[in-house]
């Protein structure tokens, strides 16, 4: 009783009202094209009060002057496609709170703000974005999907589907995927089902996809998100015309194919200080054993995810060309390999060496990713959003990969802690 009195009087203490002016920053304006020099974001209870130049926008009396001269500030990154999962390095998975908020710590580091974990999370994550919605926070937000729906006959199906829907997940989430031939695929009565059913209770439906052919009877049916990119064949108009049609949402998840083969040898990244810097140890030990990587090199579908690589940055810049709303995704955490928060920064890179523009990459890591996740002022800082923001060194439109040159991250005001 005491103990808790206590407890909640120090609470109170250490959470006042409080204003934070950051200045002498440069901000992208909204269509993320230019940067506005000298400028001051005022944050209060977590939120942007005004944020502009100097010469509009006030320093309140009671703010906290906190300087960002000369820093590049870009909204806090957002990955549309990750997952939040139970692994925790070469240790036996657990999909415990510990794990989750230790994951979703990962990305804020890495200027990762706001996640959509596409699948299999468990209670700790629901119950971590129960608790995300508000001033104190200082890890990424997640957003989620709950179990990947599975069922062999439509009513399977539905019932899955009002299962995970109870636990109000912010997608539904299939695979219709055999694996480049290993297991069967979800068949088109099972997936119009779900799409039906979940549409019945206003939810949208993100699809696992490799195949053209898929991705197009997807959409025919309804599917609201493409969170893969095509990688059997090339896109052409049909499947172009079908995402414009309700402006479906196109995750390219190029890292995620890197990651099935380019363990064959030591790849260059694991020299990278910011990649170290995070990394688990053991993981990067285990991945350098000489047997592995053999057994890497030979096995067929490495092969064949390499080469599906190369026609996904093809599509993607057919799909940027198209004007397709491109969303950031990695599919990292889904196993220890794909590194959290790392993975977003070689994304974005890889979308680059795909022909895109740093405005083109740089939007569809944040208001894009926004807007095909549908959470209002994820990837954007205007007044009402969350203050989630991270401060660059180098600018990032001369070179997207100047997004790794992290000075500070915050999180509703709060700054993130780098040091581990
Ligand atoms: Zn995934």
């Amino acid at each position: 009783m005491h103990t808790l009195a206590l407890l909640l009087i120090l609470g109170a203490l250490s959470s006042p009202a409080q204003t934070t002016a950051f200045t002498g920053a440069r901000v992208l304006d909204s269509a993320g094209r230019r940067w506005t020099d000298n400028a001051v974001i005022v944050v209060r209870d977590g939120r942007v009060e005004a944020i502009g130049p100097a010469s509009r926008v006030r320093v309140p009396r009671d703010a906290q002057v906190k300087s960002l001269a000369g820093q590049y500030i870009i909204p806090g990154l957002v990955a549309a496609h990750v997952h939040v999962s139970a692994v925790q390095g070469t240790r036996p998975p657990a999909y415990t709170m510990e794990n989750t908020l230790r994951q979703l710590g990962v990305y804020a580091r890495y200027g990762i703000t706001t996640v959509w974990s596409l699948g299999g999370e468990q209670d700790p994550a629901f119950k971590a974005r129960e608790m995300q919605n508000t001033p104190t926070l200082d890890r990424a937000r997640i957003y989620l999907a709950g179990d990947v729906i599975t069922g062999k006959t439509p009513d399977e199906a539905r019932q899955m589907v009002a299962k995970v829907a109870a636990l109000k997940p912010d997608v539904i989430k299939i695979r219709v995927d055999d694996n480049l031939g290993a297991n069967p695929k979800m068949q088109p009565e099972v997936y119009r089902a779900v799409i039906d059913e979940a549409h019945k209770r206003g939810l949208r439906v993100a699809a696992h996809i490799f195949y053209l052919d898929d991705a197009k009877e997807l959409l025919r049916a309804g599917a609201d998100m493409i969170a893969h990119s095509v990688r059997d064949k090339e896109i052409d108009d049909e499947f172009v015309a079908l995402m414009r049609k309700r402006n479906v949402p196109y995750c390219p998840t190029l890292t995620r194919e890197v990651s099935a083969f380019v363990y064959e040898s030591t790849p260059a990244f694991f020299a990278d200080p910011l990649f170290l810097r995070e990394a688990d140890r053991d993981v990067v030990a285990r991945l350098q054993e000489p047997q592995r990587q053999e057994a890497m090199r030979k096995a067929v579908s490495a092969q064949r995810y390499k080469a599906g690589l190369e026609i996904a940055k093809r599509n993607l810049k057919r799909a940027s060309n198209a004007g397709l709303l491109i969303a950031m995704g990695t599919d990292s955490g889904a196993f220890a390999d794909r590194f959290q928060g790392y993975f977003e920064h070689l994304e974005m890179e890889m979308m680059a060496e795909s022909g895109l523009s740093p405005v083109q990459v740089l939007r569809a890591s944040t208001i894009d990713a926004g807007l095909a996740m549908r959470v209002p002022g994820a990837g954007t800082l205007t007044k009402g959003t969350w203050a989630d923001f991270v401060a660059l060194e180098r600018d990032p439109l001369a070179d997207v990969r100047n997004t790794r040159s992290i000075l500070g991250v915050w999180i509703a005001g709060n700054p993130v802690a780098h040091a581990r």
